[in-house]
């Protein structure tokens, strides 16, 4: 596997989980620091002809070491790394939120389609055995379907574009902190309805208490959805405080993840029936490795680009919804 794009995420936790995979390892990077690639190529034990920059990236092809290319860099620059690393032969996973738009979302789609690899979205969670407790739990209606949803996810950014914040710029970033953190409780309402998504959003954009970071994108939206069996959900994305959590209540009981519900701590299930423990996991460890056998087995994606390509749809119903001020209809067809 490469990763494309040592930053943050990467140098933290993915590099580091890929040292505890069983089912896949580090042989390669995309970067546009080719010193920093060299180091990685040290560290992790993999040939520097195995470093590529984000201009070189057909060149993958060539190279049978790599099956996967895993895409770290900034949202709006999802689209096209995917649709290069899809042009080369490679299965790619994506990091969240899948790209800006639904538009970029069919392009990626349909780039791995035409090349015949698999596209598949860094959503962790789905790997995670609370979560995926909870996902059972809906699907299996222990407690009857969840009828009232409510979620929140944030942290308080401290700064702005200029000093290198890509998730300040609306270009690099797609949005604010729906595209970034929301996208977690869009994904977990969705998990809660076995995959649905909701018919219909409302929603409105909080205030702006820090002008110098939020000249592009919103400080906080929060919005209510409707799915189609008439649940409703509350949610919030922020980057005003730090806040991480989910709860689902049903006629007969009720589930709630956390608090925190999406960070990398384990989101710990607790029911009205009570709490149960799960063991812990490396989050990113269990996603790479769950992923792998995934692809080696042919098994379906728990997250796939579909399922990336429908929480974009819900994000752009979000923000048309803030701007409008209406009841607008979510279309993820
Ligand atoms: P960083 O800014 O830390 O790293 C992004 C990297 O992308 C850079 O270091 C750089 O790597 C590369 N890059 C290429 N072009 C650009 C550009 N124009 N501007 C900035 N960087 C560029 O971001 P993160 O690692 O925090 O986030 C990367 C992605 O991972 C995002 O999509 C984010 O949403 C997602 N993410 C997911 C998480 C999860 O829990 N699933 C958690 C954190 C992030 P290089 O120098 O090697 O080219």
């Amino acid at each position: 596997m490469a990763l494309a794009g040592l930053g943050s995420y990467s140098t933290h936790q993915l590099g580091p989980a890929l040292r505890q995979t069983s089912h896949c390892r580090l042989t390669g990077v995309i970067t546009g620091d080719r010193a920093k690639g060299k180091k990685w190529a040290t560290d992790y034990g993999f040939p520097e002809k195995n470093i590529f920059s984000y201009d070189t990236m057909a060149q993958l092809a060539g190279n049978p070491d790599i099956d996967v290319v895993y895409v770290v860099t900034p949202n709006g620059l999802h689209a096209e790394h995917t649709i290069a690393a899809a042009k080369s032969g490679k299965h790619v996973i994506c990091e969240k939120p899948m790209a800006n738009t639904v538009a970029e979302c069919d392009a990626m789609i349909g780039a791995c389609k035409a090349a015949g690899v698999r596209l598949m979205i860094g959503y962790r969670l789905h790997y995670e055995p609370n979560t995926v407790e909870l996902k059972r739990l809906a699907r299996d209606k222990d407690f009857g379907a969840f009828m009232r949803l409510d979620g929140a996810n944030g942290f308080r950014m401290r700064s702005p574009k200029s000093a290198g914040n890509w998730r300040a710029d609306k270009k690099l970033a797609g949005g604010g902190p729906l595209m970034d953190m929301g996208v977690y409780v869009v994904q977990a309402m969705c998990m809660a309805k076995v995959e649905a998504a909701p018919a219909t959003i409302t929603a409105r954009f909080g205030p702006i208490t820090r002008p110098e970071i939020f000249s592009e994108i919103e400080e906080s939206v929060a919005w209510e959805a409707e799915f189609p069996d008439g649940a409703k959900a509350t949610g919030l994305a922020t980057y005003a405080e730090n806040v991480s959590r989910f709860r689902v209540e049903s006629e007969n009981g009720w589930a709630q993840l956390g608090p925190p519900a999406f960070y990398y701590d384990t989101p710990v299930l607790t029911t009205s029936r009570g709490s149960v423990k799960y063991p812990r996991v490396h989050q990113q460890a269990a996603q790479l490795d769950g992923m792998a056998l995934e692809l080696l087995t042919g098994q379906p994606s728990r997250a796939s680009g579909e399922m990336g390509r429908r929480d974009l749809a819900i994000i752009e119903a979000v923000y048309s919804a803030a701007k409008n001020g209406q009841r607008t209809p979510v279309n993820a067809g």
